[in-house]
C-alpha cells in the first residue's frame, strides 16, 4: 500500500535509506507486477514524448486546432535566443518548454498528461531545463519521473488532479508540486526536501479557479503551465536552500480538496465564470464556436 502520510512515509524513506523515485518505483512494481526494467523503459518513453512536446512549438509556430492561440512559445524561445530574458537560463528555457507542451496538447499533439493534459508542461519543462542546466544524463531524468508520479499519487488519492473537481489548483498546482519534489530530488535533495518544495509550490495556488475560455484548454491554460513551472523551480530553490513549509504536504493537499469543493461551480471547468465571462472571453468564444455551449 502506498502510503500517503507524508511524515510516515519519510519516516519509512529514512530508516529504508530510500530515495522517494525508489520508493514509488518498487510500489509499481509491486502493484503491476511488471518488472523494474519494464516500468523503467515505459517511463523512458514518456520522456520522449515530454522531450518533443517541449521542444517542437519552439522551433516553428504551431497554432491550435480552434485558432485561438498559438505562436508564443515559438516568439518567446526567440526571445530567449537573443538573451533578452530577465529570467536566468534554467528559468527561461522551462518557461519556452512549458509553452511548447501547452501548444502541442492545444493543437491535438502528442502529450504525457502530468497529471493532466491541461498541465502537461509543467513537469516536462522543469525537469528538462534542470536536467539540461546541470548536464545530467536520462536515468536521473527517469528516476525523477517517478518522483513526480509519488507525489501525483498522494495529490490524486488524498484529494483530486481534476480542474472540474478541484479548480486549476488541482491540475497546475498538483503539476508544480510534482515538479518541484522531482527537480529537488534530482538534484541531491532529500525526501524530506522533497516534500517540502512540493507543499510550497501547491501553497502558493490554493485557490486558484479552472476557466477556460470557450472551454478550450488555451486560454488562460497554456500560460498558466508557464507560470506552473516557475512555481515549481522557485518551491525547489527554496527547499534546496533549507527553507521548510511550516504546513506538511499531505496537510496542504486536503486544503486543496477542501478548497476545491468550497469553490462554485462556475469557475470548476464549466467556464460558466471567472475569465470566461468576462467580455473578451465571451466575444472569443462566439468567435471560436459560434457561440456554442461546451
Ligand atoms: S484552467 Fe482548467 S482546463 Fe485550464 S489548465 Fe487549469 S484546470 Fe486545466
Amino acid at each position: 500500500m502506498f502510503l500517503l502520510d507524508t511524515e510516515e512515509l519519510t519516516k519509512e524513506l529514512k530508516t529504508e535509506g530510500l530515495a522517494l523515485w525508489e520508493y514509488a518505483l518498487n510500489q509499481e512494481t509491486e502493484r503491476s507486477g511488471r518488472s523494474r526494467e519494464e516500468l523503467r523503459e515505459q517511463m523512458a518513453q514518456s520522456l520522449a514524448v515530454m522531450e518533443r512536446s517541449a521542444s517542437t512549438a519552439r522551433k516553428e509556430p504551431v497554432q491550435s486546432v480552434s485558432g485561438l492561440t498559438g505562436g508564443n512559445a515559438y516568439r518567446y524561445d526567440q526571445y530567449r535566443r537573443e538573451g533578452k530574458s530577465l529570467l536566468g537560463d534554467a528559468a527561461s528555457l522551462a518557461v519556452g518548454m512549458a509553452l511548447s507542451c501547452s501548444e502541442i496538447n492545444a493543437s491535438m499533439q502528442c502529450i504525457v498528461a502530468c497529471p493532466t493534459a491541461g498541465s502537461c508542461g509543467i513537469v516536462p519543462a522543469v525537469l528538462l531545463s534542470c536536467a539540461e542546466s546541470r548536464g545530467l544524463d536520462r536515468q536521473c531524468l527517469v528516476n525523477a519521473l517517478f518522483t513526480a508520479s509519488a507525489v501525483g499519487i498522494i495529490v490524486g488519492s488524498r484529494a483530486t488532479v481534476s480542474g472540474a473537481e478541484g479548480g486549476c489548483q488541482a491540475e497546475c498546482g498538483a503539476a508544480a508540486a510534482m515538479g518541484a519534489a522531482a527537480v529537488t530530488e534530482m538534484l541531491g535533495g532529500t525526501p524530506e526536501m522533497a516534500f517540502h518544495a512540493a507543499a510550497m509550490a501547491l501553497k502558493n495556488v490554493l485557490g486558484l479557479t479552472c476557466d477556460p475560455v470557450a472551454g478550450l484548454v488555451e486560454i488562460p491554460c497554456i500560460k498558466r503551465n508557464a507560470s506552473g513551472a516557475m512555481n515549481a523551480l522557485l518551491s525547489a530553490d527554496l527547499a534546496l536552500a533549507g527553507v521548510k513549509s511550516y504546513i506538511p504536504f499531505d496537510e496542504v493537499v486536503d486544503a486543496m480538496y477542501a478548497i476545491g469543493k468550497a469553490m462554485p461551480q462556475s469557475v470548476r471547468e464549466t467556464s460558466k465564470g471567472g475569465l470566461a465571462v468576462t467580455p473578451t472571453g465571451i466575444r472569443m468564444k462566439k468567435e471560436t464556436r459560434g457561440g456554442e455551449e461546451k
